[in-house]
Formats: C-alpha cells, sequence, structure tokens
C-alpha cells in the first residue's frame, strides 16, 4: 500500500510551495499516463517550454534573412551572445564582463588553463580532487605533460578524509599549505559531481592566493544549482555546462568566467578571431588585439542553435531569481534527506554532507548490500518511470531540481524503494 499520509503531507508542501508554478513551464517525459518522477536534472535538465520558440526564431531568421541575419532584426547573431551575457552574469554572481557562453565546458578549462596554468620549475604543480570527473582528470593531466612535466608528481590528487569520500576544508587547507610552493594551480570542483559535496570557493580561493597559486573551478554541478559569487570570491577562472542544471539542452553551449582582474590581462592565450576586439575585428587585420574580459577568449562565432535555449532557460532563472531558487532547493533536498533517514536507513545512506551549506540539490544514495542489490533497486525505479542516475559501484544519485520537482515526486520515490524493499 502506498503511504497514505506521505502522499498527502507532500501534497500539502506542493500547493504551499511559492515556485509551483514554474513546473508548467517545462516538458517533463511521460510515463504511460503520467509524468516522470525525475530526478536526473545533473545529468541533463529538462527543456524549457521556452527553448522551441528561441530555436524556431534562430531557424526562421536564417531562412528569411540568411547573411543578414547576422546584422538586421531582432535577436542578430553577431552580438547574439550578448544576449545571455547579463542574466549568466546574475547566475554565478559575476560581473558581466567576466563571462562568456562558448564552447564545451572541457574545451573551456584547457583555453583557460592555457592562460591561467603556467608551470615553472619551481612551481609547476596542480592541486585537484582524487576521483574528479574523469575529463577534468584528463584535461589537467594533459596539460602537465604537455608543458613537459610529470603528472605522477605535478598532478596531486588530494585523497578524500572522511568517510564516503568528502572533503573537510581542514584537509584541503592542509593540502594546500603543504604543497603551496609548488602549486601554480588548485582546480576544485563547486560541488563534486559523485558525492553531491559543495564547497567553498572564496575559502579555496583566498587559501589558494596566499600561496601564490591560480583558483580555478569547474562549475559544471554548481551552476544553476547554487547562489555563486564568483566575483565576490576573487575565483581567477571558471568553467562550467549549460546542460545540466542550466537546462539549455544536450551538449550546450557551455560557460566561462574570468576574473574582472584579468580583463586586461597580457598572458598568453589561444586566440581566435571573435576574441578580437569587436570595433575592429572586422577590420580582418593581422593583429590580435583581444577583447576585454572573458569574451576576449573566444574562438568562433558562436553556434547561435545551441545558445538559443540557453535563452529560454536564462529567463526563467531571471524570473526566480538564485536566492528563492536555492531556498525552495534545500527544502526539498532536506526533505528527501529526512524521508530516507526516517524510512529508508536500512536499505540507503545518504554520502552526501548533511548540512545545506555543504551540498546542492543532489543527493547521493549508497544502497545496502553492493552493486547487484543496487542495480536491482535501480532497475525496479526505472520500470516505474522514476530516473535517477547510477555511480559504479553501488550509488545512485538523486537530484530533485527546485525548478520543475515536486514534493509529491520526492514522496514517490521514497514509497517505491520502500515497495522494493517489502516487496510489493
Ligand atoms: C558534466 C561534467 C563534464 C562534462 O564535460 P563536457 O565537456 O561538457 O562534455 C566535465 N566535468 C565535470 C565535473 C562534469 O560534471
Amino acid at each position: 500500500m502506498p503511504n497514505q499520509d506521505a502522499c498527502r503531507h507532500a501534497e500539502i508542501l506542493d500547493n504551499a510551495d511559492p515556485l509551483r508554478a514554474l513546473r508548467a513551464k517545462f516538458l517533463i517525459p511521460r510515463h504511460g499516463d503520467r509524468d516522470q518522477l525525475y530526478f536526473c536534472g545533473n545529468s541533463l535538465g529538462l527543456q524549457p517550454r521556452g527553448a522551441r520558440a528561441h530555436v524556431e526564431e534562430v531557424l526562421d531568421k536564417w531562412a528569411h534573412e540568411a547573411v543578414e541575419g547576422h546584422f538586421t532584426g531582432q535577436a542578430q547573431w553577431m552580438p547574439y551572445h550578448e544576449l545571455v551575457r547579463e542574466p549568466l552574469a546574475r547566475v554565478v554572481g559575476a560581473e558581466p564582463l567576466e563571462v562568456v557562453a562558448m564552447n564545451s565546458l572541457t574545451a573551456n578549462l584547457h583555453l583557460l588553463m592555457v592562460s591561467f596554468y603556467r608551470p615553472t620549475c619551481e612551481r609547476p604543480a596542480i592541486l585537484m580532487e582524487a576521483g574528479a570527473f574523469p575529463s577534468d582528470r584528463y584535461a589537467l593531466e594533459s596539460q602537465v605533460r604537455f608543458h613537459g612535466f610529470d603528472p605522477a608528481r605535478d598532478l596531486i590528487e588530494l585523497e578524500p578524509d572522511e568517510a564516503d569520500g568528502t572533503f573537510s576544508m581542514a584537509a584541503i587547507a592542509s593540502a594546500i599549505e603543504r604543497h603551496g610552493p609548488r602549486l601554480a594551480l588548485v582546480l576544485w570542483p563547486g560541488v563534486q559531481y559523485r558525492t553531491g559535496q559543495a564547497f567553498d570557493l572564496g575559502d579555496i580561493a583566498r587559501l589558494a592566493h596566499a600561496q601564490g597559486a591560480i583558483a580555478g573551478f569547474d562549475l559544471a554541478h554548481a551552476a544553476g544549482n547554487l547562489p555563486l559569487r564568483l566575483h565576490d570570491d576573487n575565483a581567477d577562472f571558471a568553467v562550467w555546462c549549460h546542460y545540466k542544471y542550466l537546462n539549455s539542452g544536450p551538449g550546450a553551449v557551455a560557460g566561462a568566467f574570468v576574473h574582472a582582474r584579468h580583463a586586461h590581462t597580457t598572458r598568453p592565450r589561444f586566440a581566435g578571431w571573435w576574441g578580437h576586439e569587436q570595433t575592429t575585428r572586422f577590420q580582418m587585420g593581422p593583429q590580435f588585439e583581444p577583447s576585454a574580459g572573458a569574451d576576449g577568449w573566444q574562438l568562433s562565432n558562436p553556434p547561435i542553435l545551441g545558445l538559443a535555449p540557453l535563452r529560454a532557460s536564462l529567463e526563467l532563472f531571471d524570473e526566480v531569481g538564485m536566492t528563492a531558487l536555492r531556498e525552495k532547493s534545500v527544502r526539498l533536498t532536506d526533505y528527501l534527506d529526512a524521508s530516507i533517514r526516517a524510512h529508508l536507513a536500512d536499505v540507503l545512506s545518504i554520502v552526501t554532507p548533511a548540512q545545506a551549506e555543504r551540498r546542492g540539490c543532489q543527493l547521493s544514495l549508497r544502497v545496502h548490500g553492493g552493486r547487484a542489490r543496487g542495480r536491482e533497486l535501480f532497475e525496479y525505479l526505472g520500470a516505474r518511470g522514476i530516473l535517477g542516475d547510477w555511480r559504479e559501484p553501488d550509488v545512485i544519485r538523486i537530484s530533485p531540481a527546485p525548478l520543475y520537482n515536486r514534493y509529491a515526486d520526492v514522496a514517490g520515490f521514497v514509497d517505491a524503494v520502500e515497495g522494493w524493499r517489502d516487496g510489493r
């Protein structure tokens, strides 16, 4: 029997939710005759209903105006990336000059490391977290090698010091201090993808800077999930993608941040024509003069079709604001956390830290009994239209996204896991 009390309680919470109307602005995949319980916004966010109109606008403009679409009418393509600049800056807590939407996450990580990872014999090393998302590790390792250094020595991967693979701030601080004189770069996640742990970026930047190192951040799981203050936190650079919590579609154009104090840097960079100062770009001169700020790292004219859904997504973020979104997110994830502790403690343990300030919306749940049991539960849920995602060897990640998930979705997940445990 589904737990009637829990369902009613969730319904009351949904009715009292000031953001409940936002769900209708998304397309929720169906499972039979009802909505999926979709908890995969950490992997691919759902489609905002407004995305199609923005994409069709580009297709129509291309059909009717062709090359002139760059310079004529609404939403001209030449300055198209400027349409997302200010809302994006609000999402990540930056000045407009500091952000740009371009390329993909890993490409941006490489491009910004070209400028901000400048190893020397005295200071060759990068500090990152052990167990990082593989693309980040590949990028960092290949950069160390590219500069002729040895990743075995100069790519320092800090092991988690807490049970279940999370990090204490003390361990991060002591690693930065211990390796300080050799550190060229500290590259840290805003939210760790596997555990869902959130970090204090301001603290990490301060510690890195105190040792003379650059502070760079991968915000793939933090952008659109937590309120960020990249400018005030003094990050040197940051990169993120827009297909996770920013709901801009598979492979969406990614984001990059470069702090205003580097807006006119003379550091080396890999240049392309779209990074050239706009006012003189079309004089097509041989000499590269970078645009001020993050724009100066652009290479190519951007994929306008890829940028279009980001506009729709950012309209929603502007409508709500990160503060209200985070308020709901804390409540929704706390509700999931409390329900698991109350009803499922014999089935699941929560890997993600318990304090709100140490996590975003995602909870990583270790299934008791090992991999086979975990897979069984994961498939049981999938067959019922309940989508989380699987991380080897025994973790299910569940991310209630405050823009479109309901308390009822969380209650439905908890009820289904109880059903699996009780063999109903
Ligand atoms: C999702 C994610 C990526 C994916 O990289 P792409 O270049 O967008 O394919 C990389 N790093 C982290 C930490 C991620 O969470």
